[in-house]
């Protein structure tokens, strides 16, 4: 790794050179010619938030300590666009749950409606505990686990509900088929069916489950999509630009590598790649990204232009003014996502009343258990 940095030529001092073996980040070896590294993907930078808490910043992808909902990235680059496996894996989790779950519901109604002619008693309990028990362990783990993060970080959210009750409806009913097996006579006649089987909960936890993940997958889609839309803005720049060296030689250098003062040539039908001045040639430039109007505008020497609108026919020799984060289109791209992620009036109720909700639930829950033991 970072052999790259003995050929890099012009441009650098010897003193450069030497060091960038124990520099870990793209040091100077990162401004070689494209050509050289092509596979090369974009290193995903920046930080991420939640999008109900913008004051939650992370160096990387995880889960909102306050709520429990995944991260996702402050800045969107197109890089990310490629894979959401937050997405792939709820998606995965849902599917193989219903498929468990869909089959416990019909044995459970079945029993219901159809009492003594669908099966029953301790058949349907075995039934039910094998088709529920993969849906609670695997199914909802992410739910534990936030659950469990939720009570770490003394913020109880709606994972701490979720892992609670299908916690708890599934441990009961594992405990009572326990007591059922060794002792069937210390379950009152009221706790069991018919035919003499513990009442159990596991077709409730796998239903909860189940739902839950389809709530996860639902809004996980929602907000890829809105990613969408700021990567087609982002897909309006170039991925690389023609660079001008001050020795008069051309090349091709990937966007981020562009500073402010170097020269880049603009070539028919190209998209400007960055903010500059234009220094030499003309051309009309289309603006409509910007300006919304179709009517090509004359760029001669002088003239601004801006990073992502459409060259004409002519090429333009430009001196680059603002690159990266300071670029119009990257400013674009920030209010929209700014506004996107903006918390609504609504959320502080719904944080507030999250608040008393949850534990409100629990206690309730407790007492009812106590008093109705
Ligand atoms: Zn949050």
């Amino acid at each position: 790794m970072g052999a790259h940095g003995h050929g890099s030529h012009h441009g650098h001092h010897d003193g450069h050179v030497h060091s960038h073996a124990s520099a870990p980040g793209p040091g100077p070896a990162a401004a070689a010619p494209l050509a050289e590294d092509p596979g090369q993907a974009p290193v995903p930078s920046g930080t991420w938030t939640c999008p109900m808490h913008p004051e939650v910043v992370r160096a990387g992808p995880g889960q909102c300590p306050i709520c429990g909902m995944a991260l996702e990235p402050r800045i969107i680059t197109t890089a990310e666009e490629i894979a959401n496996p937050e997405l792939d894996e709820m998606t995965r989790r849902f599917w193989i749950s219903a498929a468990l779950s869909l089959p416990l519901v019909a044995l459970a109604m079945g029993e219901m409606l159809f009492r003594g002619t669908s099966i029953s008693g301790w058949p349907l309990v075995w039934g039910s505990a094998a088709l529920a028990t993969p849906v609670v362990l695997w199914g909802a783990w992410p739910f534990f686990t936030r659950g469990w993060a939720s009570v770490t970080a003394r913020s109880l959210n709606m994972f701490t509900l979720l892992a609670l009750g299908i916690g708890v409806a599934w441990l009961y009913s594992v405990a009572v088929v326990a007591v059922g097996l060794v002792a069937p006579e210390a379950i009152p006649p009221e706790y069991r069916d018919h035919a003499g089987a513990p009442s159990v909960y596991f077709e409730a936890a796998a239903v909860i489950t189940t739902l839950a993940l389809l709530g996860q997958v639902l809004e996980l889609r929602a907000r890829s999509r809105t990613g969408g839309a700021i990567r087609a803005l982002l897909r309006l720049a170039p991925e690389t630009a023609r660079r001008i060296e001050p020795d008069g030689a051309e090349i091709d250098v990937r966007l981020e590598q562009i500073v402010v003062g170097d020269r880049l040539r603009v070539r028919p039908g190209e998209r400007v790649p960055v903010d500059g001045t234009v220094l030499d040639g003309g051309s009309a430039v289309d603006e409509s990204m910007l300006t919304g109007e179709s009517i090509p505008v004359e760029k001669s020497p002088g003239a601004t232009v801006t990073g992502g609108t459409v060259n004409g026919t002519g090429t333009l020799v430009v001196a680059a003014t603002r690159v990266g984060a300071d670029s119009v289109l990257a400013q674009i791209v920030r209010m929209v996502g700014e506004a996107q992620r903006s918390r609504a009036p609504i959320q502080r109720v719904a944080d507030q009343v999250s608040a008393w909700f949850v534990p409100a639930v629990i206690v309730i829950a407790l007492l009812t258990f106590w008093s109705g033991g």
